[in-house]
């Protein structure tokens, strides 16, 4: 096939201005609705444990020294410089454990210190020099977790119910301490808080009482604090179970392993995840998918959206859709239970856009199969009569249309899905534009753009995994002592494993 040659879009006044834009296809709504549902206490953003600790205690201490909100704020961001001080200072020790996560506002701080000795005011500033851009430092991106954890309130800055002060005080008290009164800052000066760095919570009492928190409570249903004790305890059974490497390996787990349904103590969480995770296949290969056709356009160019949907038909079988589909690998066997037809190998084996439509429709076979009500109904499309369940791109959807064109081309289904894609896209992309205040431009978040009738490439596209959060909720684990993972990258169960007994 051939690109009509055009050179980009011709704008016709350059008061718009493209830029990246994510979540093109907007297919992941109802995944990250539900993941935020079912793995409370983390979030993507939220990636070292002891934050978690070192935020409760200054909240503590500006409550307890009666500070006001901008002196409040200040010791925040002094402690966290100290922190991250401290962090960077064991960094040198061999003792430290470099698989840990880094301290936030590191590299700032270690441009600072290429020069001496780190000036608190400059550093913790809110100008030139200073470790973070944001007015409240770290809190923002970790202040949601921690109420969920009832670590802080959830209104103003303040401790929350579940805070330890005298436990968290114990080591972390010196950091908040020399935030309080330090001036000028080296490595040297820190070097006695190497007790408190982000590797040592595994050990330290403000980590056996962070990992009592991530170990959530299980028993107490209805609760988010039960959901997460729900979740934690499925990954620890699945690591104790089966060999888990990696997230792959988790999700095999959730979607097939009969344990997730055996265990009488888990409630509907482990079935709820069954749902999500096995969403989440349909949601990835929507990405990817819609990836690989935006590879096909060229980086200067454009084609039709005819054009783009038979790059994408060149590569599958000519047989109809019921054939194509006909031929799949079971998604359950006789007793309704799921079996792994998306690690089928004869599905696996295929090229990337045949693997995609492949699992989009094993994802409508799903649909069809699960049972009607139920946990992992509930985690795959959410409560019936929501429109999130039939939405456009929905497993409900491909089910629908798949049966329309049942008896027709499998190619010409190609090019009709590349047509429902560009012009969702484009609908997407005109919903989250917006006039920018400042300049009075129109801001555009595109990756490709359709204009009169021609698609054209403006920024490349790259497939991500759609996260369910199971990243930080190990890493959370590990930090804690709860998880841990041996030299060849295998989890286990960590020193206070029994924590999620
Ligand atoms: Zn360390």
């Amino acid at each position: 096939m051939t690109a009509t040659g055009i050179e980009g879009p011709g704008w016709v006044d350059r008061s718009a201005q493209p830029i990246r834009g994510l979540f093109p296809l907007g297919v992941e709504q109802f995944l990250n609705a539900a993941v935020a549902v079912n793995a409370p206490g983390v979030t993507t953003v939220t990636t070292a444990a002891r934050y978690y600790a070192l935020h409760g205690l200054v909240a503590h201490e500006a409550r307890r020294l009666n500070l006001d909100g901008g002196a409040a704020r200040d010791l925040l961001r002094r402690t966290e410089v100290i922190y991250a001080l401290a962090c960077l200072a064991h960094e040198r020790d061999p003792a430290h454990d470099r698989s840990m996560p880094s301290p936030h506002g590191a590299d700032r701080l270690k441009a600072a210190l290429a020069l001496g000795p780190v000036e608190m005011d400059v550093a913790s500033g809110q100008h030139a020099g200073r470790y973070a851009k944001a007015p409240w430092g770290f809190l923002g991106p970790y202040r949601g977790s921690e109420m969920t954890l009832a670590i802080l309130a959830s209104d103003g800055f303040a401790p929350g119910p579940a805070f330890d002060a005298a436990v968290v005080a114990r080591e972390l008290g010196p950091v908040v301490a020399l935030a309080r009164r330090a001036e000028r800052v080296s490595l040297e000066t820190v070097e006695g808080l190497g007790g408190a760095c982000l590797c040592r919570a595994s050990s330290s009492g403000d980590g056996e009482w962070l990992a009592q928190r991530f170990a959530g409570r299980a028993q107490d249903i209805g609760t988010r604090g039960s959901v997460l004790g729900q979740t934690m305890r499925m990954i620890a059974t699945a690591i104790s179970e089966t060999d888990v490497h990696d997230l792959d390996d988790l999700g095999d787990f959730v979607m097939y392993h009969p344990l997730v349904l055996a265990a009488a103590r888990t409630g509907e969480v482990w079935r709820r995840w069954r749902g999500l995770r096995l969403r989440a296949e349909s949601v990835e290969a929507w990405r990817n998918l819609w990836t690989s056709m935006c590879d096909v356009l060229p980086e200067v160019g454009a084609m039709t959206p005819e054009q783009l949907g038979a790059a994408l038909a060149d590569v599958l079988p000519t047989q109809t859709v019921r054939a194509y589909r006909d031929a799949l690998p079971p998604v359950v066997d006789d007793t309704g239970a799921p079996l792994p037809a998306e690690r089928h190998g004869s599905v696996e084996g295929r090229d990337t856009i045949d693997r995609c439509l492949a699992t989009l429709m094993l994802g409508a076979a799903r649909h069809r199969t699960l049972p009607t009500e139920g946990p992992e109904r509930l985690g795959f499309e959410g409560p019936p009569g929501r429109s999130w369940a039939v939405e456009e791109l929905s497993p409900h959807w491909v089910a629908t249309v798949s049966d329309q064109w049942a008896d027709r081309s499998l190619r010409d289904f190609a090019i009709f899905l590349a047509g429902v894609m560009v012009n969702r896209a484009h609908r997407l992309t005109v919903r989250k534009s917006y006039l920018r205040k400042p300049d009075g431009r129109y801001v555009m978040p595109v990756r490709i753009v359709l204009q009169d009738g021609l698609v054209v490439r403006l920024f490349d596209e790259e497939a991500r995994p759609p996260s369910l959060r199971w990243g930080p909720l190990l890493s959370m684990g590990r930090q804690t002592g709860l998880f841990s993972r041996t030299d060849e990258g295998r989890w286990t169960a960590g020193p206070r494993g029994a924590l999620l007994g």
